[in-house]
């Protein structure tokens, strides 16, 4: 049985902020809200937490309805961005704080507390004024801080956003690993795709207060259901299409066969191209093993691990592709034939 589940929640303001919800989360898991601003995550978690009462809808925790039950009641944790610590107590002090409210014995404060100040890796820095500690530390001292008092669900509301990039990617590894370590059941709310594929088990991506999809990281990432969905992960090759007589998508850039093609029951659709589905076609491959489309390089970044390229296709169309770094692809300025692996290619159907 689902931990939390969510029934057709409803929440008005001037315009509907979340509307029709229905989502469960089993325990242990962790739940990624991903949706632009203004979607209506943190109005979800504000739900879900008691803080706004749904206009329509329930919330069922572990089997009892949460209608009327009082926020501190829940026993649910919350973290946001702008964490509010208390800048002129220590480290441990703030971590303590939950198990003190909880009036737990002390030696039971002192044993959650360490245990967390070890999970978080701040076990030196115990002593410390948090106004001394950098902004990762902080935010590691504000995850303890909502863990100690192990909360029966624990809610992250864009927790990273003010961080710079490379902390940003380490400490969402971090969360994962210390969440999983407490088994802990969270909903982890963001609005950048590649948090959410690092950090969730599951991915709800959120639109104008509605679910568009709800699947695993996985699963989204290779079968995005909707153009909303594929254009928030960052997917740039999106062609109109129609399904031909044998099976294939007709484009303007040409004809492609893609798997999966059967499940498919519109003529009309969209055409995906994921960035990572093109190599260059080397000239003595012939016949070509894949579909080959010839473009003008229109412009090359190198970004470690691949060279993004610009592709000006002679229909017009333009599109991007991420090409393995081993082989520098042609300059810009120059022709580029590209093989596409029908693997990189999902068929949406328009909607
Ligand atoms: P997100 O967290 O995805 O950025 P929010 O849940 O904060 O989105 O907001 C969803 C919509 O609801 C927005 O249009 C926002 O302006 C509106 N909204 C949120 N809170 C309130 C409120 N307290 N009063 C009126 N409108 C609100
Ligand atoms: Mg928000």
């Amino acid at each position: 049985m689902a931990l939390l589940e969510l029934r057709n929640l409803t929440k008005i303001y001037e315009q509907p902020a979340v509307k029709g919800i229905s989502l469960t989360l089993e325990r242990g898991r962790i739940l990624c809200l991903l949706g632009p601003s203004g979607s209506g995550k943190t109005t979800l978690l504000r739900l879900v937490a008691g803080l706004e009462q749904p206009d329509e809808g329930q919330i069922i925790f572990d089997g009892k309805d949460l209608e009327g039950v009082a926020p501190h009641r829940r026993q649910f944790g919350l973290m946001f961005q702008e964490f509010a610590l208390f800048p002129h107590k220590s480290v441990y002090d703030n971590i303590a704080f939950g198990p003190q409210v909880q009036k737990k014995p002390p030696d039971e404060i002192q044993r959650l507390t360490q245990e967390m100040l070890e999970l978080v890796g701040l076990t030196d820095k115990a002593g410390r004024n948090v106004a001394d500690l950098s902004g990762g530390e902080r935010q590691r001292v504000a995850l303890a801080r909502s863990l100690a008092p192990r909360p029966g669900l624990l809610m992250l509301d864009e927790p990273l956003g003010a961080l710079d990039r490379a902390l940003r990617e380490r400490l969402m590894l971090e969360i994962r690993v210390i969440l999983k370590t407490l088994n802990m059941t969270a909903i982890f709310v963001t609005h950048d795709q590649s948090e959410a594929l690092a950090v969730a088990d599951k991915i709800a991506v959120m639109n104008r207060g509605r679910l568009e999809q709800v699947d695993s990281p996985e699963k989204l990432y290779l079968h995005p259901q909707s153009m909303f969905v594929a254009r928030f992960l960052g997917f740039k090759n999106l062609l109109p299409g129609n399904i031909t007589p044998d099976g294939g998508v007709q484009t303007d850039v040409g004809l492609f066969y893609p798997p999966l093609l059967s499940d498919v029951t519109q003529n009309s659709v969209t055409l995906v191209l994921r960035p990572e589905c093109a190599r260059v076609a080397s000239p003595d491959s012939s016949p070509a093993p894949m579909p080959v489309i010839s473009g003008r390089v229109s412009s090359r970044l190198f970004t470690g691990q691949s060279y993004r390229i610009g592709v000006d296709m002679s229909s017009g169309v333009k599109m991007v592709f991420d090409l393995p770094n081993e082989t520098p692809p042609p300059a810009v300025g120059r022709q580029v034939d590209l093989n596409l692996k029908p693997s990189g290619m999902v068929v949406i159907e328009s909607s």
